[in-house]
């Protein structure tokens, strides 16, 4: 039996609440930092060495397999923000890594050599005489022409051949020189808030967050680049966060035109593995200077971070919605507290945790009022629906002023935030509504595929012609989703070009993309769609919005509701128009005198912010105070509320639990669901409070009769 004092403690990549130790290596201790693969249950599994610790008493500990890296594949920096992240969320540190690398790092593949190029040895040189292989021909044709290549600039089918060269020592690894970057200058002349927005920045040093408030169209984007410009001249490295997808693109064409195509890349979940390593790798070692990326880009190594930028930093994807529930936003601005480098959160429309955080101090604020290029913002107006005749859900004037935009040549934007023909289907002769059989929730109805969808488990089923019920075939809509609103636009503007924008719609990036080229044309369109025109693109031609469902958010039951839905309108609104063609924005609403929509007619973000946020303090809600939910779930409702009540028992002094309380969707996928709500006066005390109360629901019994999880400053409920 093998009794060590100092064991390597590593964490396996999944979500196992724990450490493990294994005998240290006759070698010596190994790095932190560093993957090996360990003996566990009745195989292996890749892990990460968190350090040496004390061994476990009386245990055998077992002797690892291998060691994968032979330095630490993240610096210490990094490895401080995935300890912590693992320590703020309240998530297993091993799922944390996991979550932090790339697959293919993940699986345990080595870290690709970048670095190296390849030049002609003089046995290569030799050889070149007698080669006849017609590949191995070219590629050693190539080395003498170009001095040095890399294995990345190859062709394809010239890699093989490399690697054979390199087998007979016939071509030689070299470190490749980093490309040279080349900036060019900015189009514009800045305006003058530009100008100092981009003087404040550049004279940041150190742990310095900074928001970023400009409207839609002032020019943010531009700021970010002529901040960026003298850092990476230098030969500093930057990080930039977006919430979407289909946002990189865009910014990465901005990005390689001013700074050259080799020094910028985007890292998201839309590539694959071997795409996601390559530049990883290459962000490593310093190869690429900017990198654009979505939430899990905030763990990509830069040795020589300048500055981060998080773009549309109100948007609620950056945080994770499963798994590991943390906040890529807020791990940025960890990270630029542990690297010591200056961040900026910009938006049109800032979180009212980002303003909080401003008035505490915490952040510094720019503002750009205009927008660039001396276009105006949209007037807003409310349409009072109250005893209106509504036709596909939109009201007579509503329809009216799309005639007319479109008559004058213009373009028109419908927002709707349903899917679907309907929300939910209806038996006319006895009000019976389909339901999905496994969850809390009506069944949309798609009217294009003649079905029945649950938007929260993925259920489906055919276009019933019966009511289960009554036997009737006179089944409604109740409610109106984005396909119907195409139908009656359809119905309505037979000549008139129909988009509809929303994820049945769009199947991939690309048709995204196609959407916008098509709009951009500025011929009389209709776009009609959900949250994704609330991102980034820019619709010049559009000089008229209509918001259909405005209501949705003025009553809802999660307390971000009404936050949400002024910056989707402000954000909507900012997509229209351009200088010449002011646009205008319409909200239907049968609550024309709610204080928040009286607010938002003055067209200004801060405002009606502000006067959230004066709420949320005066309730005690985040970011007043600090928000924890413990969520369960299990097939018999006993289980959660046992397990529940439990928990709320255990919570130490200081924690503020309230509950159990049923879950805004209180039965999904056949699983009852309930939750706890925790909260503390500050985030760092209610960090300490939840690891002490971790730690004993570990231990009851009702925790291995439930599926349960934390999450953190939640976004959604
Ligand atoms: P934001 O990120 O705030 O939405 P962008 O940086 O994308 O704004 O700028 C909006 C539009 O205005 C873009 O088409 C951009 O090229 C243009 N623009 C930015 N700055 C200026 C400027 N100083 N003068 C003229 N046009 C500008
Ligand atoms: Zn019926
Ligand atoms: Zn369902």
């Amino acid at each position: 039996m093998k009794l060590e004092t100092s064991c390597l403690q590593v964490a396996i990549f999944a979500p196992l609440r724990r450490i493990f130790s294994y005998a240290c290596p006759a070698s010596g201790p190994l790095p932190a930092g560093v993957r090996v693969r360990v003996p566990f249950a009745s195989g292996s599994r890749i892990a990460m060495v968190l350090g040496m610790g004390p061994c476990p008493p009386g245990v055998e500990v077992k002797d690892i397999q291998t060691v994968l890296d032979s330095t630490p594949i993240l610096d210490p920096a990094l490895q401080r923000l995935i300890a912590f992240g693992a320590a703020y969320y309240q998530h297993a540190i091993g799922d944390v890594w996991a979550t932090a690398l790339p697959a293919a790092l993940r699986k345990g593949q080595p870290l690709p050599d970048i670095a190296a190029s390849y030049q002609l040895s003089a046995a290569g040189r030799a050889a070149l005489q007698r080669v006849r292989g017609k590949r191995q021909r070219a590629l050693l044709d190539a080395l003498q022409t170009d001095g040095m290549l890399a294995p990345t600039t190859l062709e394809a089918g010239l890699r093989p051949a490399l690697r054979e060269a390199v087998r007979r020592g016939w071509a030689q690894a070299v470190a490749a020189p980093i490309p040279a970057l080349r900036c060019s200058d900015s189009p514009f002349h800045l305006h003058q808030e530009q100008q100092a927005a981009v003087a404040v920045l550049r004279a940041a040093e150190g742990f310095s967050p900074v928001l970023l408030q400009g409207v839609t169209g002032s020019g943010k984007t531009e700021v970010y680049l002529e901040t960026l410009r003298p850092h990476l001249e230098a030969g500093g490295q930057a990080l930039v966060l977006v919430p979407e997808i289909s946002l990189t693109p865009q910014l990465l064409d901005r990005f390689a035109q001013r700074f050259g195509g080799e020094q910028v890349a985007a890292l998201h979940s839309g590539q694959s593995d071997g795409e996601r390593l390559r530049t990883w790798a290459a962000a490593r070692e310093g190869r690429l200077r900017v990198i654009i990326g979505t939430r899990s880009a905030v763990f990509v190594p830069l040795p020589r971070l300048a500055m981060i930028v998080v773009d549309e930093e109100h948007d609620p994807s950056f945080k994770q919605q499963t798994g590991w529930h943390y906040s890529a936003r807020d791990l940025a601005i960890q990270r630029a507290r542990l690297e010591g480098c200056p961040i900026v959160l910009g938006s049109a429309t800032p979180s009212l945790e980002s303003l909080h955080n401003v008035d505490l101090g915490r952040y510094g604020t720019l503002h750009l009022r205009q927008r660039a290029g001396g276009a105006q913002a949209p007037a807003i107006a409310l349409l009072p629906l109250r005893r209106q005749g509504l036709q596909g859900g939109l009201s007579g004037p509503l329809l009216g002023a799309c005639a007319a935009t479109l008559a004058a040549g213009n373009q028109v934007l419908l927002f709707l935030n349903r899917r679907g023909y309907a929300p939910a289907l209806l038996c006319h002769d006895c009000g019976h509504v389909f339901h999905c059989p496994r969850c809390a929730a009506a069944l949309i109805w798609h009217r294009r595929d003649a079905r029945l969808r649950c938007h929260h488990c993925g259920h489906e089923e055919r276009l019933p012609r019966n009511c289960p019920q009554c036997g009737s075939a006179a089944l409604i809509s109740a409610g109106q989703g984005t396909e119907q609103l195409e139908d009656v636009l359809r119905e309505r503007f037979p000549d008139t070009p129909i988009w509809r924008v929303d994820r049945d719609a769009l199947r991939g990036r690309e048709a995204l993309e196609n959407v916008v080229r098509e709009v951009r044309r500025d011929e009389p369109a209709i776009l009609v769609g959900t949250q994704i025109l609330a991102k980034g693109h820019h619709f010049p031609a559009v000089t008229l919005v209509g918001i259909v469902n405005t209501d949705q958010g003025l009553f809802s039951a999660d307390f971000r509701a009404p936050e949400r839905l002024l910056q989707t309108v402000l954000q909507v609104a900012g997509r229209a128009g351009r200088a010449e063609r002011p646009g205008r924005v319409l909200l239907q609403t049968h609550h024309p005198e709610h204080p928040l929509l009286q607010a938002l007619l003055q067209g200004d973000y801060s405002a009606p912010a502000a006067a959230l946020l004066a709420e949320r303090v005066a309730a005690g809600l985040p970011p007043a105070t600090a928000l924890a939910v413990l969520r369960a779930e299990a097939h018999q409702r006993s289980r959660v509320e046992a397990f529940l009540q439990g928990a709320a028992a255990l919570a130490p002094a200081g924690l503020e639990v309230s509950g159990p309380l049923p879950s805004l969707l209180e039965r999904r996928a056949g699983f009852e669901r309930a939750e706890l709500w925790a909260q503390a006066g500050t985030r760092a005390v209610l960090q300490r409070l939840l690891s002490t109360w971790l730690q004993a629901l570990e231990a009851l019994p009702q925790a291995r009769q439930v599926r349960w999880q934390i999450d953190v400053d939640p976004l959604s409920f």
